[in-house]
C-alpha cells in the first residue's frame, strides 16, 4: 500500500469554480476520500445549499436538519453538526442542507458577513480534540457571499477545470475575484491546486485543454488528470465517493493518484502560505 505523508499542520481547501458541473463537488468529496483511506483526519464542509457534498458522503442533509446554515446564522458550532461518513472512521462531514440558499440575504447586513465561516472554523480547531490534516469546502457555482465565505476560512483554493472546449472561460473572472479576496480580506489565500476533470484522453481537445491550463499555470495544475468514467457520476446515488463504491477502478484509481499529488506538494504549499503571510 502506497504511504501518504501527511502535512505538517492543517491544510484549509476551499472547491471552488463559479461554473457549474465542472466537478467541484465530485473532487471535493473524491479526493476526501482519497486521503481518509490512506489514514488523513479529513473534513468536508458543504456549503453548496444543494448538499452534494453531504449526499455523496452520506450525511443526512434533510431541509430543516442541523447543517453548515445553523453555523453561519450562529446558532451552534461547527461541532454539533457533524457526522461520521459511513465509509471512512477519519472523515467527517459537516452537511448543508437547501435552507442554506437563504443565509445570503439573511446575513447580508452583518459587519462579518464575509468572515462567518472562517470564524466557526477557527473555534471548532480549536476546540476540537481531533488534529485534521486537511479541511475541504465544496462551494456553490457562484461569486456569491457563500463563497467569499469559504476564501476567507482557507488557506489555499483547488480549482477543478472540466477538460472542454470553454474551460478557460470564466476563469479569469474567479482569478479576478480571488485577487479581490485576497486585497480586502485574506492577503494569505494561495491558488494551490488546480486539477482537470472530465478527461477523454482519446480526443484531441481534452488534451489541447490540458496543454492551455498547464501552459497558463504550470506549478499550480496537477499532472494527474481525472478520466469522465461512468462509476464516478454513479456513486453519489449510492451515498457513496467512488472510492468507497467502486476502489479497483479507473475513476478511484484517478482520484487517488492526484491525491497523492496533492498530499506531496504539502511542504511547498505550506512554505508558500507561510512566505505570503510573512509579506503581509
Ligand atoms: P459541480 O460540483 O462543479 O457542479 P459535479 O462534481 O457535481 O460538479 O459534477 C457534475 C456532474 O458530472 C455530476 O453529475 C457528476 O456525477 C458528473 N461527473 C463529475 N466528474 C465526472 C467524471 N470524472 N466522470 C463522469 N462523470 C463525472
Ligand atoms: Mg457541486
Amino acid at each position: 500500500k502506497v504511504v501518504f505523508p501527511h502535512p505538517k499542520r492543517t491544510r484549509l481547501i476551499a472547491v471552488a469554480n463559479q461554473k457549474g458541473g465542472v466537478g467541484k463537488t465530485t473532487s471535493t468529496v473524491n479526493m476526501a476520500a482519497a486521503l481518509a483511506s490512506h489514514g488523513a483526519q479529513v473534513l468536508v464542509i458543504d456549503m453548496d445549499p444543494q448538499g452534494n457534498a453531504s449526499t455523496a458522503l452520506g450525511a443526512p442533509h434533510a431541509s430543516g436538519s442541523a447543517s453548515v446554515y445553523d453555523v453561519i446564522e450562529g446558532r451552534c458550532g461547527l461541532g454539533d453538526v457533524i457526522s461520521v461518513c459511513p465509509d471512512f472512521s477519519t472523515l467527517d462531514v459537516v452537511p448543508a442542507s437547501i435552507d442554506l440558499s437563504g443565509a445570503e440575504l439573511e446575513v447580508a447586513d452583518l459587519p462579518n458577513r464575509n468572515t462567518l465561516l472562517k470564524e466557526a472554523l477557527e473555534q471548532f480547531l480549536q476546540q476540537s480534540d481531533k488534529h485534521y490534516d486537511y479541511v475541504f469546502i465544496d462551494c456553490p457555482p457562484s461569486l456569491g457571499l457563500l463563497v467569499i465565505n469559504a476564501m476567507c476560512a482557507v488557506t489555499e483554493m483547488l480549482i477543478p477545470i472540466q477538460a472542454e472546449y470553454y474551460a478557460l472561460e470564466g476563469l479569469g473572472q474567479l482569478i479576478n475575484t480571488i485577487g479581490l479576496v485576497q486585497e480586502h480580506f485574506n492577503p494569505v489565500l494561495l491558488v494551490s491546486t488546480m486539477l482537470v476533470t472530465m478527461f477523454d484522453r482519446r480526443t484531441l481537445l481534452s488534451r489541447e485543454v490540458y496543454g492551455e491550463v498547464k501552459s497558463h499555470y504550470p506549478n499550480i495544475v496537477l499532472d494527474t488528470t481525472i478520466p469522465r468514467t461512468v462509476k464516478i457520476s454513479e456513486a453519489p446515488s449510492f451515498s457513496q465517493s467512488v472510492i468507497a463504491y467502486d476502489p479497483r477502478g479507473i475513476g478511484a484509481i484517478a482520484y487517488g493518484e492526484a491525491a497523492l499529488e496533492f498530499a506531496k506538494r504539502s511542504p511547498n504549499v505550506l512554505e508558500a502560505i507561510d512566505a505570503r503571510r510573512k509579506a503581509h
